[in-house]
């Protein structure tokens, strides 16, 4: 048994990787300021002795104890990151260095939840880790861009300087249940628009493309980065390697709900990548891992936890 932190827990992704350490009978301490988490993804587990829920804000340093962190904490949907940008990049910067602080105190092992975002709009395709990104440092995606590359170079300046055993792992687009409803991203919207019967929102014409991956798949990713030798720091790429343009996933929605949602057309966002895809080739190589959950499969998991929610 470990005891572990998961800063950012009561997210989206924090949840579900609360509930798979705790099965795996782990002690885990739950941080969040609930800025896009909430109490519900998490309230199954408040009554087991093994979880403990601590409301902070990790900008602020905290004493704690534990054997590994997961730092997940910061608003992960474009609306929310640019919500507050002053907030996002002190989260990933200060957050960060807290996280990494507690690190080095304790000798713990520290995860670093960084993002396919430090590739920027790329320029190669599909991505893999050794490219540097084409990131614009200005715009309005910079604060969470920036944010997570500074994130990922305060984890190899710990490990250099002070022998931190820290691991990166690059996250692609995931999806599941328990996705806030205003969410903001794209696969969110588009199944509650589409179970509502409202317009489905396509930014641009639609032709840009994502690689989404099952919750489930990435919390085994996760955990696999985690319990891996300590020599092995990543970067590491974790997503599912099917690339979708847009417009066909807001047409799989509309007939995997059954609805009759038209497709409308808004502004693309500026500085949206066109496209993104993982080369996984290093995290099956060094963790022996893969995607297992096509889109199909977790669409309608998905969709049934939103046609509950709503
Ligand atoms: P999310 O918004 O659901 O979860 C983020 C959690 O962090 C929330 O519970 C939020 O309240 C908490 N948080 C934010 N700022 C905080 C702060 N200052 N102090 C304490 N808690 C704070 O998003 P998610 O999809 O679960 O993302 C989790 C992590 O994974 C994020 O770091 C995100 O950047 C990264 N990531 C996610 C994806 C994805 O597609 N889901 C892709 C790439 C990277
Ligand atoms: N998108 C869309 N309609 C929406 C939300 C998003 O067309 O209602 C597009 C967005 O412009 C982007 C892609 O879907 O090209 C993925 O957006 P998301 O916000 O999910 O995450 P990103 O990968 O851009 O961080």
């Amino acid at each position: 048994m470990k005891r572990i932190l998961i800063t950012g827990g009561a997210g989206f992704l924090g949840s579900h990787l609360c509930d798979k350490l705790i099965e795996q009978g782990n002690e885990v301490l739950c941080l969040d300021n609930f800025f896009t988490g909430s109490k519900d993804n998490i309230i199954h587990l408040l009554a087991n002795p093994r979880f403990e829920l601590i409301r902070h804000d990790i900008i602020n340093p905290i004493f704690l104890e534990m054997d590994q962190i997961y730092n997940l904490a910061c608003p992960a949907s474009p609306v929310h990151y640019q919500y507050n940008p002053i907030k996002t990049i002190k989260t990933n910067v200060m957050g960060t260095i807290n996280a990494l602080g507690m690190a080095k105190r304790l000798n713990a092992k520290i995860l670093q939840a960084s993002t396919s975002e430090v590739y920027g709009d790329p320029d190669v395709h599909p991505q893999k880790e050794g490219y540097w990104g084409r990131v614009n440092p200005i715009g309005p995606r910079s604060c969470y861009d920036e944010g997570k590359r500074a994130a990922e170079c305060l984890m190899m300046d710990y490990h250099r300087q002070n022998n931190v055993k820290v691991k990166i792992a690059r996250i692609f687009n995931t999806y599941g249940p328990r996705m806030a409803l205003n969410d903001g991203r794209v696969v969110s919207n588009f199944v509650v628009q589409a179970l509502k019967g409202e317009d489905i929102t396509v930014y641009g014409d639609g032709s840009q493309t994502r690689s989404f991956c099952y919750v489930d798949d990435m919390v085994d990713g996760l955990i696999r980065m985690m319990e891996s030798d300590d020599s092995f720091l990543g970067p590491v790429n974790l997503g599912n390697p099917h690339e979708f343009r847009i417009m066909d996933l807001a047409k799989t929605v509309i007939s995997m709900t059954g609805n009759r949602s038209k497709i409308v057309h808004r502004p693309l966002p500026q500085d949206d990548p066109m496209q993104r895809n993982p080369d996984i080739s290093l995290a099956r190589k060094m963790l022996g891992w893969q995607p297992h959950v096509n889109l199909e499969k977790g669409l309608e998991r998905t969709i049934e936890y939103f046609r509950k929610a709503i």
